[in-house]
């Protein structure tokens, strides 16, 4: 059924895209854009709708396409991507957004750069990982993370991004195999000049069940702080961490592909299963005994411990952990060299650590 979409959300989205933010086309070179793809098959079904590869020319890209009804969805995640500054090789290029009218139904399309590899989820399941793999997977979505939680102070700066769906189907793999963050539909913006904490309205949905942190759970998250958020962030960072890690080869050893919490709770836990696990028991994915005598794996297992922690305040920062993943990557390797990760971009150097 065809639903009118809002025009003050397109009003407000087309002064936004015009400030040249997000992908840098303007609203016009998006519309025709969009209009020129070609829908040729889906690679991926989320919340909202379904993920297509399409044509763009000879260019494939990513479709998703979202139902008119989920359009507070797609005008978050289009605002999102138009934040100054996030143009990031370890966050999805955007592309561009659209409404298109296809077989009498509206769609929201949002435009962004197609990665054959899909999510890290389904690269896991497929392939087992040596030790520098399994680091920079983890350390370029580190990488990725720790640019969305930084605010850059300034006129041309960028406001703090929380994600708050951090998993390893909401993570890409890039045909060089690194990593990349996307589906940015919940996450929250601090601005810090201004001190506010935009959280999306009606937007009741907090992520994903099996990755939701303690006080997620147990609704205990102090929602006026920023930081908060970020901690939440970083819970669900490290059970990606570990999904990662378990995919590592060390020898002659690894473990099958499961998703956090596989051994307690089923394909869908609820909100209650997961808070007496979590938050009642206190029972935390298990490390595998092969890990200690591992020097890769124990500065891994020793990261997890400290961003799972139940009090948020005594987890590492992402940026901690992109730290850690780097002087571990240096030790494995030290002829991969730092700049890789070093020079995201000059302005970091500047914002706060
Ligand atoms: P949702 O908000 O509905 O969860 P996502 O943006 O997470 O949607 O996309 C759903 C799935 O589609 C992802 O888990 C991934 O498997 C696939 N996908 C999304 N974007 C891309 C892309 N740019 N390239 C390749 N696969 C993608
Ligand atoms: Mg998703
Ligand atoms: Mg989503």
């Amino acid at each position: 059924r065809a639903t009118r979409v809002n025009e003050s959300t397109l009003a407000d989205w087309m002064e936004s895209a015009t400030s040249g933010s997000g992908s840098g086309l303007p609203f016009l070179v998006q519309r025709t854009m969009a209009r020129q793809i070609q829908l040729v098959n889906c690679i991926g079904k989320g919340r909202y709708g379904a993920v297509w590869k399409g044509m763009w020319q000879d260019e494939p890209v990513a479709v998703k396409v979202f139902a008119s009804r989920d359009e507070q969805s797609w005008a978050r995640e289009t605002e999102i991507y138009n934040t100054v500054l996030l143009r990031h090789s370890n966050i999805l290029g955007y592309i561009a957004s659209d409404m298109i009218s296809r077989n009498s139904d509206t769609e929201l399309w949002l435009v962004c750069y197609y990665h054959p590899n899909g999510s890290l989820y389904e690269y896991l399941q497929h392939n087992e990982l040596d030790h520098q793999l399994m680091l920079q997977l983890c350390l370029s979505a580190a990488n990725g993370l720790t640019h969305l939680h930084t605010d850059i102070l300034g006129v041309c700066g960028k406001a703090a991004i929380a994600h708050r769906d951090v998993k390893s189907k909401n993570i890409l793999v890039k045909s060089d195999l690194t990593c990349c963050i996307a589906d940015l539909g919940l996450a929250v913006t601090h601005n810090p000049e201004e001190g506010k904490i935009v959280i999306p309205k009606n937007n009741h949905r907090v992520g994903t069940k099996r990755y939701m942190s303690p006080e997620v759970l147990d609704e205990s998250l102090n929602t006026s702080s920023f930081e908060c958020f970020k901690q939440a962030d970083v819970y669900s960072f490290g059970l990606v961490l570990w999904e990662v890690a378990r995919r590592c080869v060390s020898g002659g050893i690894v473990e099958t592909y499961q998703p956090p919490f596989y051994d307690v709770v089923g394909y869908d836990p609820s909100f209650d299963e997961m808070r007496k696990v979590v938050c009642v028991d206190g029972y935390r994915p298990v490390v595998p005994n092969r890990w200690t005598s591992d020097d890769t794996l124990s500065i891994i297992s020793k990261i997890l411990r400290e961003t799972w922690c139940k009090t948020p305040s005594n987890r590492l920062t992402i940026h901690r952990v992109k730290k850690s993943l780097l002087k571990a990557t240096e030790q494995l390797a030290p002829q991969v060299t730092k700049q890789n990760y070093t020079d995201i971009s000059p302005l970091l150097s500047l914002a706060p650590k």
